[in-house]
């Protein structure tokens, strides 16, 4: 591609320990935040923020959002100040005529957020604006939000959708062993997306029992659907992140351009 777009990610979040622990997963996100070109501001779908309609966070100063369980003190201390951009999130009101994109006052940075940008850009010195999901739209509602929200790249904007392309937190593993069907889907998922057949990827739930269950609450998937949608045709698809975490996390991350 000679365009001098911004490449779009999505990232396989898993467990918010990876904010604070030296994993395969945290130091690819380092070394990914090293490789890539330094972005004006990042706009993020994020799995936590799930909502009627869509909307786009436009304060000044987004809070951090601690919305997990169980972890240790270190995590619930975390911050990531990174600024906001009521600039950024008025532009993607105005450009997107339908469907129509409330600005947020209340939200913040989630941990599907700042998991990754705290070890992406541990400087926090750049705008972060979230987009939520709304979870009453099908696949297709997602993939073309997606595809409005391509103009970003131009304007020097990183898109990252945040979830987990498999992603069944009611039937774990913790001896680390894959299911069957976590394999089977993801493995799927990644041959549809190398191949550029977005159709079984948004038509998720026609693909069978194995899609079934890595979708099964859809939140952590969607995601995926914005990133695929901000691609043009033919643009390359990297890994930079590939294995199934607790039998039934993907933690399958692609940069695209
Ligand atoms: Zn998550």
């Amino acid at each position: 591609m000679e365009s001098k777009s911004m490449p779009v990610i999505f990232a396989g979040h898993g467990s918010p320990m990876n904010a604070i622990e030296d994993n395969g997963f945290s130091l690819a996100w380092e070394t990914l935040g090293h490789k890539l070109p330094k972005p004006e501001a990042i706009l993020c779908i994020s799995a936590h923020w799930e909502t009627g309609g869509s909307q786009i966070t436009a304060m000044e100063k987004p809070r951090t959002i601690h919305d997990f369980g169980g972890f240790p003190r270190e995590l619930f201390e975390m911050q990531y100040p990174a600024p906001g951009s009521s600039e950024l999130a008025d532009s993607v009101i105005k450009t997107i005529k339908s469907p129509e994109i409330k600005p947020d006052q209340q939200w913040g940075l989630d941990h599907g957020t700042w998991s990754v940008l705290c070890r992406m850009y541990p400087k926090a010195d750049i705008p972060v604006i979230q987009f939520s999901l709304d979870r009453t739209r099908n696949g297709e509602y997602h993939y073309d939000l997606g595809a409005q929200l391509k103009f970003l790249r131009k304007q020097g904007v990183l898109i990252i959708g945040s979830g987990n392309i498999v992603h069944n937190l009611r039937i774990m593993n913790w001896n680390g062993t894959a299911f069957d069907w976590a394999s089977e889907f993801d493995e799927k998922a990644k041959n549809w997306i190398l191949d550029e057949k977005h159709e079984p990827l948004i038509h998720f739930e026609n693909q069978g029992p194995s899609a079934a269950l890595a979708i099964n609450s859809g939140e952590h998937y969607l995601p995926l659907l914005y990133v695929l949608g901000a691609q043009e045709k033919g643009e390359p698809v990297e890994f930079f992140t590939e294995s199934i975490f607790a039998g039934s996390l993907s933690m399958r991350g692609l940069v695209i351009g």
